[in-house]
């Protein structure tokens, strides 16, 4: 089956299909992660559409947007190798047209951890997912666990709004060294690749524990050690539904989470760890 690329809402309309749809959103830039999403949305629907938007929303004023990677035709052929039935890449001005008043916000949750670090992130990505879902219609939804506080965010908004679609998450696809895939890693310099390995491996230091308090404290050393070379924005250990820090009698599973910068690049990584 050939790829339908829809450029924008009219297009996409007419590429719908008569069976389940599964929806991956992307901001492009597209990798193996990516490309494991767009797997796992196949076993849940009919067609597969991938959206492919770069959402000005979700950045704040002193992020990467304007140089954030754009590799559209490539993107294409790793839509049409994996066997999704459309590309939904619309226009900034096809999203947004001029007027707009009404957005989604992300609550006192999107202003937590990684919400802590970028205002308005969370209102802003869940803003355009809720027009995702409106546009496209999807069944199911699939989101990586990569972005952990994103797919809590979306569950959050889901339940919250009684959106009728079902999340999926899928596990992070991790380089054989352990850097978690990203289309940021393209901005790391051979050396600054080296030091990123610090954040998988402060997960899996932490991960190695049983208390909160050590699985912090364990992860901590590691990124210590990485300094200044890379700088810490956040360690955190939550609970993976509110992002709430985990008291030291908590049992079940936990997310631990890292932020830090190399170089210019932030990156984010995250580890489910199961307690008690
Ligand atoms: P992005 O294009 O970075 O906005 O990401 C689009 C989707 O791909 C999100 O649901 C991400 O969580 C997911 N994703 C990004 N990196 C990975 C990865 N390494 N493994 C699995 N999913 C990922």
């Amino acid at each position: 089956m050939d790829l339908i690329v829809a450029r924008n809402r009219t297009d996409l309309i007419k590429a719908r299909g008569a069976g389940t749809i599964a929806l991956v959103p992307t901001m492009g830039a597209l990798h193996e992660g990516h490309r494991s999403l767009v797997r796992a949305a196949r076993t849940h629907a009919d067609q597969v559409v991938v959206s492919i938007f770069v959402n000005p929303l979700q950045f704040g004023p002193n992020e990467d947007l304007s140089r954030y990677p754009r590799t559209f035709d490539a993107d294409l052929e790793v839509c049409q190798e994996e066997g999704a039935a459309v590309v939904f890449a619309p226009a900034v001005e096809d999203m947004y047209p001029p007027g707009r008043q009404v957005s989604v916000h992300a609550g006192e949750m999107g202003r937590i951890v990684e919400g802590a670090s970028r205002p308005g992130h969370f209102d802003g990505m869940l803003t355009v997912v809720l027009k995702l879902f409106n546009l496209v219609r999807p069944d199911v939804a699939v989101f990586g666990q990569k972005d952990a506080q994103q797919l809590a965010m979306i569950r959050r908004m889901v339940a919250d709004l009684d959106v009728p679609v079902e999340i999926v998450g899928a596990p992070t696809v991790r380089e054989p060294d352990g850097l978690a895939l990203s289309s940021r890693n393209r901005y790391l310099s051979a050396e600054d690749r080296q030091v990123a390995l610090a954040l998988s491996r402060a997960l899996r230091a932490g991960a190695a524990e049983r208390a909160p308090a050590r699985i912090r404290a364990a992860a901590r050393e590691v990124l210590d050690a990485a300094a200044p070379e890379l700088e810490l924005d956040y360690l955190a250990l939550v609970d993976p539904a509110t992002f709430g820090d985990v008291p030291e009698s908590y049992t079940g599973e936990a997310v631990l989470a890292v932020a830090a910068r190399v170089g210019a690049t932030r990156l984010i990584d995250n580890m489910v760890i199961a307690l008690g």
